[in-house]
């Protein structure tokens, strides 16, 4: 299979009062060519960084210190910003949780649409606009509302109208940031059956990010794990799900109720690391019920955890124990 995007070694802070806080550590994973992978983990573990990092709009008190972003074998952070912009949209696209930021208030939803083919593609109006058309068929919404101001859509027709912004310029890889969560459940699956339809047929990449870990299960075949800016575990979405390597992907598993099994759903005591501290070891350590004095002291590496099966990856010194240990993670003794 072909890889279209690289990470590698990737570190990223933010500057806060003068002072460092770490976003994003020694990131590395790669995606093929048409793959769906799911990144979860929770609030504040980077996910959204890492995309926009991907996408080249970092805040600016963003810094990347480290590493490279590969698309095609180019290096995305050693291109000029024009590059840059013309790859944005182009080749990757983003849509985030928040239609409302994503649309501008004062125009006509279409109009912004077809600025956005015609700032990238030369055509004229009128090309830009049967695209348009042919966008909103695509999303769902009835073309003629491509006349329409933002705030005439509902929030379900508002993120579709950013998805067929996303898609405008038929980009290779798609970095989906909680593309339904603001919307309630219906909708959300409506929009998500339409966003797997178009994936499947224009076979874009695509990174999901989302709380829903039963959303992954369903939709991603691969899924990173991330806690506090590392990725912990990567892998076969079902095996990862089914037989987690580490402690905190375990954490995630049981946190879900699962009808399965007898098990309450649990959640992880405690909270992460402040991240504006150096920390050497485990950042998962001080919750790890698992946790021994190497891993307060030595970070673990992320290497594979399965020997018959390179593509599963954990970084946990204790990833050997876990056959023994997962029932404990049932068991509440976090
Ligand atoms: P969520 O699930 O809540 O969206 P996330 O995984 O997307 O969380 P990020 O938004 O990437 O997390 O944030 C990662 C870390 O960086 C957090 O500690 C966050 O507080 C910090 N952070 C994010 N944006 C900034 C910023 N502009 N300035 C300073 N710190 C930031
Ligand atoms: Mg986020």
């Amino acid at each position: 299979k072909e890889i279209l995007l690289e990470i590698k070694n990737l570190d990223a802070h933010y500057n806060v009062d003068g002072q460092p806080v770490s976003a994003l550590q020694d990131v590395n994973f790669s995606i093929q060519k048409g793959e769906r992978v799911g990144l979860v983990g929770e609030s504040g573990c980077g996910k959204s960084t890492l995309l926009k990092a991907i996408m080249g709009v970092l805040a600016p008190n963003a810094q990347i210190t480290r590493g490279a972003i590969k698309l095609h074998e180019g290096d995305l952070l050693q291109a000029s910003p024009e590059q840059r912009r013309q790859s944005r949209w182009n080749d990757i696209a983003m849509i985030t949780q928040s239609a409302l930021n994503a649309l501008n208030p004062v125009h006509k939803i279409g109009d912004q649409i077809i600025e956005a083919i015609q700032s990238h593609r030369d055509v004229d109006r009128q090309q830009a606009r049967t695209r348009a058309t042919e966008l909103f068929e695509l999303v769902g919404v009835p073309p003629q509302r491509l006349d329409d101001f933002p705030h005439q859509f509902s929030g379900g027709m508002r993120q579709r109208a950013v998805i067929a912004m996303a898609l405008a310029l038929s980009p290779e890889i798609v970095l989906a940031d909680e593309p339904t969560t603001a919307l309630d459940v219906i909708v959300q699956d409506q929009i998500f059956e339409r966003l797997d339809l178009l994936q499947k047929e224009q076979a874009f990449s695509m990174i999901l990010v989302t709380h829903d870990l039963a959303l992954v299960v369903e939709s991603c075949s691969r899924i990173i794990v991330m806690y506090a800016g590392m990725i912990v575990e990567t892998g076969p979405t079902h095996e990862v799900v089914r037989r987690p390597f580490h402690p905190y992907t375990a954490g995630l598993r049981y946190a879900i109720p699962d009808p399965s099994t007898k098990y309450e759903p649990i959640s992880i005591p405690g909270a992460p690391p402040d991240l504006s501290q150096q920390i050497n070891g485990c950042r998962f350590a001080p919750r790890c019920p698992l946790a021994t004095s190497k891993c307060e002291l030595e970070m673990p590496p992320l290497v594979s955890s399965l020997a018959s099966d390179a593509a599963r990856q954990t970084r946990c010194h204790h990833a050997d124990q876990m056959d023994q240990s997962r029932d404990r993670f049932h068991d509440q003794s976090f």
